[in-house]
């Protein structure tokens, strides 16, 4: 494989891959999707899609193994954080901000419970999958908490008796309702954002790059 194709990292399976690759296709790349391949050819730019979990998107671009990624800025942010304790490398630069995958990060806590500010959080249980975004906020807040760390679920973890409460990611706010979680508090808003990773790109991928940038730039123009 040669280190002299541009590489973008997209989301393979989730809520960012459909508008991520529409935005691709909208700047006139040729995807060659076959389902369950790692990387996918773009047929007519020197251009090579990686479909990875969102989660490694960050980690990709700050290693410098692929040039641009697409990923919330939830992720980006919680990666940044817990890179910067590991004393691995953070940097990448902010391309575009795109207008999907909105969402936000929240507290919430089972509906028949009183909610009198995040003060009355102190010394409790908060099941996440974001251990570094939520400390973050708290310790802002003066609030100390236990963090009982989950990878998926976090809405049944009241429920189950593993937390007192969770912060997780809420778009619509069904998911909570339907586990007996009230929202109380956002701890964070997020989007999808379009990264590059940091050191200066070869003059090949830099025209790559501008090329791509003058479409996105024209569909935000004409979308408004
Ligand atoms: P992967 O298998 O790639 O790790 P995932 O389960 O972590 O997938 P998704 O649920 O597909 O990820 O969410 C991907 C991103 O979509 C989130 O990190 C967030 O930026 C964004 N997003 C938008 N709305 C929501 C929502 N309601 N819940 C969760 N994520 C959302
Ligand atoms: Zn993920």
């Amino acid at each position: 494989m040669s280190t002299k194709k541009f590489r973008i990292a997209m989301q393979k399976k989730g809520r960012l891959s459909v508008e991520t690759t529409e935005l691709l296709e909208s700047c006139g790349l040729k995807i060659n999707k076959r389902e369950d391949r790692l990387i996918a050819h773009v047929e007519n730019m020197e251009i090579d899609i990686l479909r990875v979990r969102d989660d490694d998107i960050p980690g990709l671009i700050m290693d410098h193994v692929v040039d641009w990624g697409v990923v919330g800025e939830n992720v980006l942010e919680e990666t940044t954080l817990e890179r910067q304790q590991e004393g691995l490398p953070v940097g990448y630069n902010l391309v575009r901000k795109l207008d999907f995958g909105g969402c936000r990060l929240s507290l919430a806590i089972p509906v028949e419970q009183e909610w009198k500010g995040v003060q009355s959080l102190e010394g409790l249980k908060i099941a996440t999958t974001y251990p570094n975004l939520t400390k973050r906020y708290l310790d802002q807040q003066g609030v100390n908490f236990k963090t009982v760390l989950l990878t998926g679920s976090v809405e049944v973890a009241p429920r189950a008796g593993l937390a007192d409460a969770i912060c997780d990611l809420v778009s619509s706010g069904a998911t909570l309702e339907a586990n007996g979680l009230k929202e109380v508090q956002v701890v964070y808003r997020s989007k999808a954002v379009l990264i590059q990773r940091d050191q200066e790109l070869y003059p090949e991928k830099q025209a790559i790059a501008d090329t791509l940038i003058r479409r996105i730039d024209g569909m935000i123009q004409a979308h408004g």
